[in-house]
């Protein structure tokens, strides 16, 4: 059997339990909270056809492994690759069974780019990452220039490192800008790193995994080598590759190296500044409306990574499948939600914040991850406007007629993006805000 098949016979059991109840199109019954807001896939909202949800992903995975079908075509790959990797499928199914749908749905898409290879545009991406250290192919030597317009400075003495990331390094420096700002006023020392890489997000995330191992060994080696205890990022990208992908794949000395390393995401070093009190907020006269948007890689994929399942698989009236010993399951539930939360509440003195309806790890994707924004940008923006509408409609709820800002809020350079995008292109009346900026600006200083 080729290494591809192998790929997909991993995940032959959960095909065939899967019932094709479609369950995974929507959040579970319990968690709808709107007649109107209730998908929770943006692919199957894009595609309209069965392929293009997370059991159409399995049955295809099936149909490839049986033979049923020889050949990947255009149209099957854009199926399998019309999707951003969020995860909402996997938590809708898992309400239910215990199916392994995104680890199946990610399979599929490696085993797509092993048999007739990456998409060209994910390929580009890749590329330009080899020779440049980043995806967009920018100079690697300004990686980190964005500092020089900040009042912090790196200290290579730290035993702290900000990672930057290759999107804001280069796409979304305002972001950084802020959580070093934070970082400054807070009292932290931390490095910056010439020599950081792209974390391999990107490459991963596009079904690329040979190609993105190397960036995994890159960064676990650069923190290393500086004597790194502590990363902090604002990306949450990194953060759910450093968390969650990581550790399946390092050997058994990087690993040990991963082990002895705490990853931190700005929320995080928010909460505590709130906690010791160096973080207080302004008082307004006029209130902003807010809302969050959950970063699909700081909610569910930022889940902690649980260690292979090894054991004993038995079935019962062969048909349910035990295992012996228990196998834990992600189920994205243990995401980072609480955080931006409770920064959100203690600003209550400077904002009114409303939840939208799809929220935690029920929450709708912004349409850009999975390298759907670069290689379908039509399905990013209807994505986006999808949420976006699901923003206006709490906002104006909440606004109950009065004449006051509304902001949409997130934690993620990638949503940042896409949201801009979306606003632009919709033209509607909101400001979007990530959560690093929205803390600098209201906070007393
Ligand atoms: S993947 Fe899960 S939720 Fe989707 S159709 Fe199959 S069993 Fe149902
Ligand atoms: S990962 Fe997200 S976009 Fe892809 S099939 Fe599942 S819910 Fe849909």
């Amino acid at each position: 059997m080729s290494k591809g098949k192998e790929l997909l016979k991993k995940h032959e059991d959960d095909m065939w339990r899967c019932s094709r109840c479609s369950l995974c199109k929507f959040p579970p019954l319990a968690q709808i909270k709107s007649a109107k807001f209730y998908s929770s896939c943006c692919s199957i909202d894009y595609g309209n056809f069965h392929p293009w949800s997370g059991g159409g992903k399995l049955v295809m995975g099936f149909s490839l492994l049986l033979d049923r079908v020889k050949d990947i075509s255009e149209n099957m790959r854009d199926a399998i690759l019309q999707c951003t990797m969020c995860g909402a499928c996997d938590v809708s199914c898992k309400y239910s069974t215990n199916i392994e749908l995104e680890e199946a749905i990610f399979d599929l898409r490696q085993y797509m780019v092993e048999t007739i290879g990456p998409h060209p545009v994910h390929k580009k991406y890749a590329d330009a990452a080899e020779e440049f250290h980043n995806p967009y192919g920018e100079p690697h030597e300004k990686r980190q220039e964005w500092i020089n317009n900040t009042s912090a400075k790196s200290n290579p003495e730290a035993k702290t490192m900000f990672f930057t990331g290759c999107t804001a390094a280069y796409r979304q420096q305002d972001m950084v800008k802020a959580s070093v700002e934070i970082l400054n006023i807070l009292g932290f020392k931390f490095q910056l790193s010439k020599d950081e890489h792209c974390c391999g997000s990107p490459i991963y995330r596009t079904g690329q995994v040979e190609t993105a191992k190397k960036y995994f060994n890159h960064a676990i080696e650069l923190f290393n080598d500086a004597g790194i205890e502590e990363v902090i990022t604002a990306c949450p990208g990194c953060y759910a590759m450093f968390v969650a992908e990581y550790p399946k794949y390092l050997d058994e000395e990087h690993l040990k190296m991963w082990e002895s390393i705490t990853f931190v995401h700005m929320t995080k070093v928010i909460e505590q500044g709130i906690r010791q009190k160096k973080i207080q907020f302004k008082k307004l006269e006029k209130n902003p409306i807010v809302t969050y948007h959950d970063p699909c890689h700081l909610g569910r994929g930022a889940e902690p990574w649980v260690p292979e399942w090894k054991g004993t698989k038995k079935k019962v009236y062969n048909q349910i499948t035990i295992f012996d010993p228990p196998k834990e399951y992600r189920r994205g539930g243990k995401g980072v939600y609480d955080l931006p939360r409770f920064i959100l509440d203690k600003m209550k003195t400077a904002l009114d914040f409303v939840e939208m309806f799809r929220i935690k790890e029920y929450a709708y994707c912004c349409g850009s991850g999975g390298g759907v924004k670069a290689a379908y940008p039509e399905m990013a923006l209807q994505t986006v406007d999808n949420r976006l509408e699901e923003a206006d409609h709490v906002l104006e709820e909440a606004l109950e007629g009065k004449n006051l800002e509304k902001i949409l809020v997130s934690a993620c350079p990638f949503c940042k993006t896409n949201f801009e995008n979306g606003l632009e292109a919709s033209g509607r009346n909101i400001k979007y805000k990530d959560i690093n900026q929205l803390v600098l600006e209201m906070m007393e200083k």
